[in-house]
């Protein structure tokens, strides 16, 4: 990176999030931190980025189902580092039930964390990106931005807008030096998927461990999980200077799954 970035990573306390913060603190960008957790965990990990990369790391709690929280971030964000300079919208949740029984209160939560926080942030993110004329936008969609499977409606509905969101966003901003860009993974083995197992053998009737075997590496043609690494690589290769024109791309990382 020639000058030193600021990188804000939404759900960046677990899995895949922290993954692309560790990934983004290594290469010498200041790192925004976001998510729920233990506060002394979170701590923890901040201080270690921090010190271990030399790069300055900030937490930022914002809930992301909350458009107030998000504004409250970004105005922080800008009081200190002037703006988000490389925005990953990773945060989400998941919920698996049948559409006639899926939660209301579950449907909304889902596409609140997972669809209408990326419209969120990156409206607040562009301002900044335009007025330098350079942005990196990367969202953490999923193989689920392509193909459906069943019990996941508010999931897939969700990830099908950040693909359509991604597109459109990517169109609008092309000549200001801005790219946007989905990535879609398979099954990362992450928290986020070691607890749908269980719900989703309650749905399906069948075991845990076939859940593994028949549900979700069934169609990830590897029959390996993705890992958290190669996704945190393939953001940072989205945000270098090498991948100034790819733009508006959905780009699967699952396996082989959706070649299906
Ligand atoms: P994870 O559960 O390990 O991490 C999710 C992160 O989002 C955590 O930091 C959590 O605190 C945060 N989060 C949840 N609700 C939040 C809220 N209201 N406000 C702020 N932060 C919130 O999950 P993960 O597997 O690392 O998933 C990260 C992203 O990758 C998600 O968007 C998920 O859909 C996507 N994804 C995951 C997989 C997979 O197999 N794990 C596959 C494809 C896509």
């Amino acid at each position: 990176m020639p000058e030193r970035k600021t990188a804000l990573i939404t759900g960046s306390t677990s899995g895949i999030g922290l993954g692309i913060a560790e990934y983004f603190a290594r290469q010498g960008a200041n790192v925004i931190l976001n998510g729920m957790g233990d506060a002394a965990e979170i701590e923890a990990t901040r201080a270690r980025l921090a010190q271990s990369c030399q790069v300055e790391v900030r937490y930022q709690g914002a809930d992301m189902s909350k458009p107030e929280a998000i504004e409250t971030m970004f105005a922080a964000v800008a009081g200190e580092f002037g703006g988000v300079d490389i925005l990953v919208n990773n945060a989400g949740i998941q919920h698996v039930a049948p559409i006639d029984e899926f939660p209301v209160a579950k449907w909304d939560a889902v596409i609140a964390i997972n669809l209408t926080a990326a419209f969120h942030t990156i409206r607040l993110a562009l301002p900044h990106m335009k007025q330098k004329q350079w942005g990196r936008i990367v969202q953490i969609a999923s193989a689920h931005a392509l193909v459906a499977s069943p019990y996941k409606s508010a999931y897939v509905a969700a990830k099908h807008g950040i693909a359509g969101l991604t597109k459109t966003v990517a169109l609008e901003v092309a000549e200001q030096g801005i790219t946007v860009n989905a990535i879609c993974p398979g099954y990362v083995w992450t928290p986020l998927v070691e607890k749908q197992i269980p719900e989703t053998a309650r749905a399906r009737g069948i075991s845990e461990a076939e859940v593994i075997q028949n549900v979700l590496l069934a169609a990830q043609s590897t029959k390996q999980f993705v890992t958290v690494e190669q996704v945190a690589a393939l953001a940072g290769f989205l945000a270098g200077g090498d991948a100034a024109s790819i733009t508006g791309a959905v780009i699967p990382l699952d396996g082989g799954w959706t070649a299906h």
